[in-house]
């Protein structure tokens, strides 16, 4: 099956060759996918797209133009590919479900540690030769209430690791899994008492409707002073506007995130030397106790690996004229 991977990164490459290997008629170019670069498809039956990726109506439509009847995606969130559009105009999609669920919720726990623990501050301090300690002090985690916003697959192993930090959890999601509350006593509540409650606060839902912007200026007056919030899961969860004006004015103590909502074209990037255009995201890297990561939670070597190998088998039940387990479309 001829096969475009847009968005390659130079270290995601040798992992998709070694699981590529028994293919032919690959092309992996680094420019991701929007409405100018979709005619680079022409002559290919699939192309192979990221999370930065735009495969949105207008896209898919100049996708079935250009000759494309599959998608494969090396990501598990799919928020930014149209479905429906995909089923209607019979392009079959399909996504890279668990990679490592580990990688994201530890990436998690990074960004907590870090931040409570002033390792950015520290790391700068010493590398001036400055030994004192009176800039580190933290917080146990230990007895501290932590909210998990959406209890799916990375949610919960990130709820295994707190409970393992002996934190009390609070989850909200529109599924409950109760085998959270059994393992780790984990208690469900509304979204408003998981605010009111928590210590810290980690987002691991997908991007929908639903979610879009649900940490915002209301859920955040819910919230105790100096609450921290973590994000890992989509950047459009998250209104960042709001959670800056509540930074600034020390309602929130601290933000840790991987994702940002309009990362797109920034992230992936290097832009060091460069101006950024984006005011918002220039203040935000600007404030105190505010740590950004570049979407790296899924940057493991075995999330690599996984990434690679279920974005070939995907590719290979579609040669087989088989459905893959993994396909989103239903048609
Ligand atoms: P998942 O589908 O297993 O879990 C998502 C959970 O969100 C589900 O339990 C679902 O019921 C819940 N949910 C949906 N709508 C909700 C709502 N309105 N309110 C509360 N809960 C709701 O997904 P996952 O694999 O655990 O991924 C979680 C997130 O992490 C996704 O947003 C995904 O895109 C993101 N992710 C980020 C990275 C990264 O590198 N930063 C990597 C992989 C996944």
């Amino acid at each position: 099956m001829k096969t475009l991977f847009f968005s390659t990164k130079n270290f995601e490459k040798p992992y998709l060759d070694k699981s590529g290997k028994d293919f032919h008629d690959l092309n992996f170019i680094p420019e991701a996918l929007t409405e100018q670069t979709a005619a680079k498809a022409a002559g290919y039956e699939a192309v192979s797209i990221f999370a930065g990726d735009d495969a949105s109506s207008n896209v898919l439509n100049k996708l079935k133009e250009a000759g494309v009847g599959y998608i494969a995606i090396r990501a598990a969130g799919y928020d930014n590919t149209n479905i429906a559009e995909a089923n209607k105009l019979n392009i079959r999609v399909a996504n890279v479900p668990a990679y490592s669920p580990y990688a994201i919720a530890e990436h998690a726990v990074a960004l907590i540690l870090a931040l409570n623990r002033k390792l950015m501050l520290a790391k700068s301090q010493v590398t001036d030769y400055n030994f004192t300690t009176g800039n580190l002090v933290g917080f146990d985690l230990h007895r501290k209430t932590v909210g998990i916003i959406g209890t799916g697959t990375i949610g919960s192993i990130f709820a295994g690791i707190m409970h393992g930090f002996g934190c009390k959890l609070i989850g909200y999601d529109i599924i409950e899994n109760p085998s959270l509350i059994k393992k780790y006593q984990l208690e469900y509540h509304t979204l408003e008492t998981l605010c009111r409650e928590s210590d810290i606060i980690s987002i691991h839902t997908c991007l929908n409707e639903s979610t879009h912007h649900m940490i915002n200026r209301e859920t955040i007056s819910f919230m105790k002073p100096s609450v921290m919030i973590i994000n890992t899961s989509r950047g459009g969860c998250v209104n960042t506007t709001d959670v800056i004006d509540a930074i600034e004015n020390k309602k929130i103590g601290f933000f840790g995130t991987d994702v940002y909502e309009k990362e797109r074209g920034v992230f992936f990037y290097d832009y060091s030397g460069k101006e950024l255009s984006d005011p918002i995201l220039k203040k935000l890297l600007q404030l105190p106790n505010v740590l950004v990561t570049p979407h790296q939670a899924f940057a493991t070597h075995e999330a690599l690996t996984n990434i690679a190998d279920t974005t070939f088998h995907n590719l290979r039940c579609w040669i087989n004229q088989q459905r893959s387990e993994n396909e989103l479309t239903r048609f």
